[in-house]
């Protein structure tokens, strides 16, 4: 089985995630994708982020009624900064018939030189790199410095190019603007419902 493997701040899930999964499926033909929170995303070191239940929650409610889209707490339960060599090597030894594929946005990808271990992580899993608005393609020569031809294995995958983010999510839900369609409907209930990111709870029941 081919099991892709989408980890993310997810502060909050949107629709941006939930089309690049889709894309990413489709590109390298996955039977399922999990949605993998991060417990502490050591990137985002000294920003605040949203609390790990709430971001699951979120997730959960966000595919549901998708099969092939799974929500795993695994980062959330383990102590310490998120590194994604970590998850890949204990979904490995979890479930060692499945292939790996560590799904990111390009922007994500750009970095890829920063993460912990990334020659460990070409070990593990296939790239799947999506295309997102406002960052350019692979950086090849990054890649094949981690490990010489990895940047010819990404799979690329080319989807819609939908231009939401959740550092956008959230400003807009601070100043009252409407969130509708850019998240699903759920987790939109969800954020009025649970009085996050600034909202007033039930201020969007008008
Ligand atoms: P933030 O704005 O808080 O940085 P984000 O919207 O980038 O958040 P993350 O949870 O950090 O969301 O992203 C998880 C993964 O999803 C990353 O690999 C990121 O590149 C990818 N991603 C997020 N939004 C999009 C999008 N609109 N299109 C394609 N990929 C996306």
């Amino acid at each position: 089985m081919r099991l892709g493997v989408f980890g993310g701040t997810f502060d909050p899930v949107h629709t941006g995630h939930l089309v690049a999964a889709e894309t990413a499926m489709e590109a390298a033909d996955l039977d399922s994708v999990l949605f993998v929170p991060a417990g502490e995303p050591w990137l985002k070191d000294g920003e605040e982020v949203g609390a790990k239940r709430d971001r699951m929650r979120m997730v959960e409610l966000a595919i549901e009624g998708n099969d092939r889209f799974i929500a795993s707490d695994m980062e959330l339960q383990r102590p310490g900064p998120t590194y994604s060599a970590d998850t890949l090597e204990e979904l490995r030894d979890q479930q060692p018939g499945e292939q790996l594929f560590l799904i990111g946005g390009m922007d994500a990808l750009a970095d890829f030189g920063r993460w912990s271990r990334p020659q460990r992580i070409l070990e593990l899993a296939t790239l799947v790199g999506v295309t997102r608005p406002g960052h350019g393609g692979l950086d090849r020569a990054q890649l094949d410095g981690i490990r010489p031809g990895a940047s010819g294995q990404v799979i690329v995958a080319e989807g819609p190019l939908i231009d939401v983010s959740a550092t956008d999510l959230r400003r807009r839900l601070r100043r009252g603007v409407s969130v509708r369609y850019l998240v699903p409907e759920a987790v939109e209930r969800y954020i009025y419902e649970n009085g996050l990111y600034g909202t007033v709870n039930g201020s969007n029941d008008d």
